[in-house]
């Protein structure tokens, strides 16, 4: 019993996605859009928790490549962000994340960004807090001001030796000279089919290890260290906001539902109902660049 539980409990903790699904909301009694509700929820809460995914970085003009129109030349994320692609085609794989990174370099946080990050810093002052917990694999939250920010996905712009392990903050564009110019995401563009040992290397000295994206590849397991003060924050916060999140992919998808199990006010933001709307007290629909500047904006009861 206790070993099925612990299996379930790692499975549940490996990077996995299901289909999307859209469709009307259901009228039930939950959730609602009371804005004016939602903000005396808001003003009383001491610990927020902002649950972040690509719909955040999508309004910086950050594509998620998940969808059928968001292809990278044949293929979605899920069929290259995987261990065994990066076994197989590491070249075509490092020509995919070359690309993101060098689309995340150049973009600039969104309206909501902005507005997750003024609120942190206004509410500390105060001796309140705030938290991102983000999917998002670029930097546009720190880049906003965000401080207390946990990116369960890791991050395009580190690296990890595949042979020592180190990670590295690396922001080089090009990353490697034979990726220049490469990874145009055209559907007809073949393979630049770079040999392993052009691709990028390690340097720390002796090493020349294979890096790879510092970030988690469909099937792979969270980072335990990360999870932990995420399992943390999910205890202690009082009120939750889901924002930009399709709440396909897991385990992150479970984390605005297991908050709302506790009885903690839950409100999602996102363009469209998704599978996990039913389980939260509030969800307000459109672009989160319109909805939470209005949701996060100083209460009537701030002290300043
Ligand atoms: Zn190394």
């Amino acid at each position: 019993m206790l070993l099925q539980k612990r299996a379930a409990i790692a499975l549940g903790l490996r990077m996995c996605s299901t289909h999307v699904t859209k469709g009307p909301l259901i009228d039930t009694a939950r959730p609602n859009a009371d804005m004016a509700e939602f903000r005396k929820v808001f003003s009383k809460a001491k610990h927020i928790a902002i649950i972040t995914g690509a719909g955040v970085s999508a309004e910086s003009g950050v594509p998620t490549f998940r969808g059928e129109h968001e292809k990278w030349r044949k293929w979605m994320s899920q069929d290259l962000a995987t261990p065994e692609a990066f076994s197989r085609t590491p070249s075509r794989v490092w020509e995919f994340y070359h690309y993101r990174r060098e689309l995340v370099l150049n973009k600039k946080p969104s309206v909501a960004h902005l507005a997750i990050a003024e609120c942190e810093a206004r509410l500390k002052k105060q001796g309140r807090s705030v938290v991102v917990i983000t999917q998002c694999i670029d930097d546009l939250h720190r880049q906003a001001g965000s401080k207390h920010v946990l990116k369960i996905h890791g991050s395009l712009l580190e690296t990890r030796c595949m042979t020592c392990g180190e990670v590295t903050v690396n922001k080089r564009s090009p990353i490697c000279s034979a990726l220049k110019d490469k990874g145009a995401p055209g559907p007809d563009v073949p393979d630049a089919v770079i040999p392993v040992d052009k691709l990028p290397r390690c340097d720390e000295s002796d090493c020349h290890g294979l890096l790879r994206p510092n970030v988690v590849f469909f099937g792979e397991t969270l980072d335990s260290h990360i999870l932990t003060k995420v399992e943390k924050e999910m205890e202690t916060c009082d009120l939750c906001l889901v924002v930009g999140m399709s709440s396909i992919v897991y385990p992150a998808a479970m984390f605005g539902p297991r908050i709302a199990s506790r009885g903690v006010p839950v409100a999602e933001f996102n363009t469209n109902v998704t599978p996990k709307t039913e389980y939260f007290t509030y969800h307000f629909q459109g672009r989160c660049g319109i909805t939470l500047p209005q949701a996060l904006a100083p209460h009537e009861s701030e002290v300043f």
